[in-house]
């Protein structure tokens, strides 16, 4: 089996900077394709914190990009083989990948991203005397870009991949900044970059990709529909034979309830006294009751239209009436955080919400909480039913995307077989969560049954092996 050698390029990478699963994705999957004779080396944006968090190998000056001088510095991070594109004027500043500490984008964005891509080009057609790879492979629009320059520099490319996180990213900027960014006039219009009057960076990936791929197979079928296409899905009809849908993973040694540093008290499968105390342990945190008894839902996620949670909201009455509780981690829209305060405020004991990022409670709410809500409008793949399953809190989901290829519904036939997971229901309808609230309810009441569902969801494999074989199969067969 020959090596293969990829360049992934992404904006966000686990640990180093992360605002959702892409980060996740990007830093897990390389340790996982080297087992499968992959080499991937990851080329990243030079913020201050990857910077910061590099061992550096060695810099490399760079010629000028979009107005200010470069360097490629590589280095390692966690086990990862990284490329950073280090260009103070874009990256050097404080606040988010993407907007100024008042929340706004970055007014450059198209220029901090495109020089991503650019140099991902240059790199992938030999500018870069060190190291050439045999295929690239591009996450999201922020790195769109790169498989349309592959494109327009035609032969002496090598094939590319896009992977779709999310499609509701278009990464649409101003159609004027097209030469600007250095893409011929040509490029601009609907067989090209062009989206509804912009150019769209995401566009530019899904049209010129030899490969696009997208991160469960239930939202590969999603996104050719008019409904999930986000106004992608005729380009990606059209591009159907080109399209599949690879699950993701999770990094099982960073989400391993047996040896979380995050716990009150580490466990696996069976140990259900020790998983009790991280529950009471979570209660004591988001100020609730320390009842072992009452089944404690959690939420752990952005707050954002596509996650569903105003009919989570909306759902509370019920989840209440149940004799249940509700501890909610998440940030993001302003209504969500309100709702969530003012619901905590109005049941205290009953409600509990921590507005804000944070990757320890992450875990602890996964560890404690009796089961996982994940409402979505649309899920691309979704990961915290992932670490839930895996931490054997049951997870409640709506059935779109990934989260129906993951997660088995605690229908009679799968009960009856002995192999559910979770429970889904339709999205998106409130009445419909509020009943699949109280189907949790009454499979938690039922202790065996609940067990066993515990059981084949920490049992369930998440691993990365089978999607990274799925990668390694994909970039070989496009090399063949
Ligand atoms: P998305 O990428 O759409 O936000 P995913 O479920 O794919 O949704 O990934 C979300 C990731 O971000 C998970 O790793 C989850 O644990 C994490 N996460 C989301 N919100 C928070 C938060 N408020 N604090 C800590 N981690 C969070």
């Amino acid at each position: 089996m020959s090596l293969v050698q990829v360049l992934s390029v992404a904006s966000e990478v686990f640990p180093l900077v992360k605002t959702g699963g892409l980060a996740d994705v990007v830093g897990a999957l390389p340790a996982a394709l080297a087992a499968e004779g992959v080499r991937v080396r990851t080329l990243v944006p030079g913020y201050p914190a990857v910077l910061a968090g590099i061992a550096v190998s060695a810099r490399h000056a760079l010629g000028p990009v979009f107005g200010g001088p470069a360097t490629l510095v590589t280095g390692t991070a966690a086990g990862l083989d990284l490329l950073v594109l280090d260009a103070p004027h874009l990256y050097a500043r404080d606040g988010g990948p993407y907007a100024g500490p008042d929340g706004r984008d970055w007014p450059d964005n198209a220029f901090r991203f495109a020089a991503l891509a650019l140099v991902a080009a240059d790199i992938a057609t030999g500018g870069w005397a060190d190291w050439r790879p045999d295929l690239v492979h591009a996450h999201d629009w922020q790195a769109g870009l790169l498989p349309a320059y592959l494109h327009y520099r035609g032969a002496g490319s090598p094939p590319s991949v896009m992977t779709v996180h999310n499609l509701a990213f278009a990464g649409k900027f101003q159609p004027e900044l097209i030469r600007l960014l250095g893409l011929p006039d040509a490029a601009m219009q609907p067989d090209g970059v062009e989206f509804f009057g912009a150019l769209s960076m995401l566009k530019a990936g899904l049209r010129f990709a030899d490969r696009i791929t997208t991160v469960s197979p239930g939202y590969a079928a999603e996104i050719v529909t008019a409904e999930f296409g986000m106004g992608f899905d005729g380009l990606l009809r059209a591009r159907g034979a080109a399209l599949c849908g690879i699950l993701n993973g999770i990094d099982t040694a960073e989400w391993n309830p047996a040896t979380d540093r995050y716990l009150e008290a580490p466990f696996s499968a069976g140990l259900w006294q020790a998983r009790a105390r991280n529950k009471a342990a979570l209660q004591v945190l988001l100020g609730l009751a320390v009842d072992a008894e009452a089944p404690l839902f959690c939420v752990v996620s952005r707050l954002s239209w596509q996650k569903g949670l105003d009919l989570l909201l909306a759902a509370l009455p019920e989840l209440l009436a149940q004799g249940a509780q509700l501890a909610v981690l998440g940030a993001g829209e302003n209504v969500l955080e309100a709702g969530f305060r003012a619901q905590a405020l109005a049941h205290p004991g009953r409600i509990g919400c921590v507005i804000g990022y944070n990757e320890a409670l992450a875990h602890q709410m996964q560890a404690g909480a009796d089961a996982l809500l994940v409402p979505s409008r649309f899920e691309p793949c979704g990961l915290t039913q992932l670490y839930a399953l895996r931490y054997g809190a049951i997870p409640v989901v709506a059935r779109v995307g990934g989260l129906g290829d993951t997660v088995i519904d605690a229908n009679p036939m799968a009960l009856g077989a002995g192999v559910a997971t979770g429970v889904q229901f339709a999205a998106p309808s409130t009445v419909l969560l509020e009943g699949a609230i109280a189907r949790a309810v009454v499979l938690y009441r039922d202790r065996p049954v609940w067990r066993r569902m515990q059981i084949n969801a920490m049992a369930s494999d998440v691993s990365w092996r089978g999607p990274a074989r799925s990668y390694a199969g994909l970039y070989r067969a496009m090399l063949a």
